[in-house]
């Protein structure tokens, strides 16, 4: 059998109302996996794929783990959970199929430039489509998982809205989005729901001891993550927690005003982590006024978990990245958020 890694509980419940749905035939052509990024809609897919490509399923539906099928997806997973990023990522995501039936459609390189893309360009739809067309080789399901959809681009979303209105048995398109609300309502409208939600925190904790983390660290990690187990175990494997640490503490020094925000933007910049620190950044904010009652103080906090988002925005564009962060912390400074220390 693959090494694929088993279901959290919480993916476990998305699992089960999908096979429900395939088991009474009401499983739609294409479905929208949505959720957090890193609360595992990749790994939903690849168990979902899993079971309804073998072509010999046990009598519980599940894959049989020694068809053709079967032996040829485990190939590609082993593949798959040797290379994966430290984010979590897949970091090939793109023609990582030793499966011919199983089509991942990701972030591709550039062969102009070497670089990977950063979106989904129409060329890797319509490839796509030209092997959607042919019949399973196997005879049996055909799948093709796209990775993240929020990076399909407009012309592309066209090209796959075609294959949307011409559904076929046995053929299913998985769209996996962490902002779902940036595809096109012509394709939501088209798309059956898959959600994965954040779990209860008891079930997030245990599932954090389970990983290996010591239960203090565990509780610190899901706090800081805002309950999000999957972040909160990245955080708690790398040095996640160190750099929240470090972000309060450059906060208390900004507030106390005796580090300059330039300084302590260009301090943000300089390892490439700045989107961390953002996100840490307005992670306080929201903690911050949920503690606070008198509206001037939440209104500013308000302002400051919005100007932390844009400025992560703002690190995607040809912006200079000290600049944008210098905005995200200026409406810390004492005068503009008043008593919000
Ligand atoms: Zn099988």
């Amino acid at each position: 059998m693959s090494e694929l890694p088993a279901l959290a509980p919480w993916q476990q419940r998305a699992y089960d109302q999908a096979v429900e749905a395939l088991t009474s035939g009401h499983f739609g052509h294409a479905t929208l996996i949505t959720g957090p990024a890193l609360i595992g809609k990749r790994l939903l897919a690849e168990h979902l794929a899993r079971r309804v490509l073998c072509l010999a399923p046990r009598a519980d539906g599940e894959a049989c783990g020694a068809c053709k099928a079967c032996s040829l997806f485990a190939a590609r997973a082993q593949m798959e959970v040797a290379e994966v990023r430290p984010d979590g990522t897949p970091a090939h995501p793109w023609g990582h199929s030793t499966h011919p039936d199983l089509l991942f459609l990701g972030y591709e390189i550039n062969q102009k430039t070497g670089k990977p893309r950063t979106e989904i360009v129409i060329d890797q739809i319509r490839a796509l489509t030209a092997s959607m067309g042919l019949t399973a080789q196997l005879g049996g399901a055909q799948v093709v998982i796209v990775d993240p959809a929020d990076a399909v681009n407009w012309s592309a979303w066209n090209a796959i809205l075609k294959t949307l209105e011409e559904p076929q048995p046995g053929r299913y398109l998985w769209l996996l989005a962490s902002s779902p609300a940036r595809l096109p309502a012509t394709i939501r409208s088209r798309c059956q729901r898959l959600e994965l939600r954040l779990p209860p925190r008891a079930e997030a904790l245990a599932w954090l001891r389970g990983r290996g983390h010591p239960a203090e660290l565990a509780e610190e990690a899901l706090e800081a993550a805002r309950g999000h187990p999957g972040l909160a175990d990245a955080w708690a494997s790398g040095d996640g927690l160190k750099l929240r640490r470090e972000v309060l503490s450059d906060l208390d020094a900004l507030q106390r005003r005796s580090a300059a925000p330039a300084a302590i933007a260009q301090k943000w910049v300089a390892d490439g982590r700045a989107d961390e620190r953002l996100r840490h950044l307005a992670e306080q904010a929201l903690q911050r006024a949920g503690a606070r009652l008198d509206a001037p103080t939440v209104r500013a906090l308000a302002a400051c978990f919005d100007a932390a988002n844009r400025a992560r925005s703002l690190l995607q564009s040809t912006v200079r990245a000290d600049l944008a962060v210098l905005e995200a912390l200026l409406p810390w400074l004492p005068a503009a958020t008043g008593s919000a220390r």
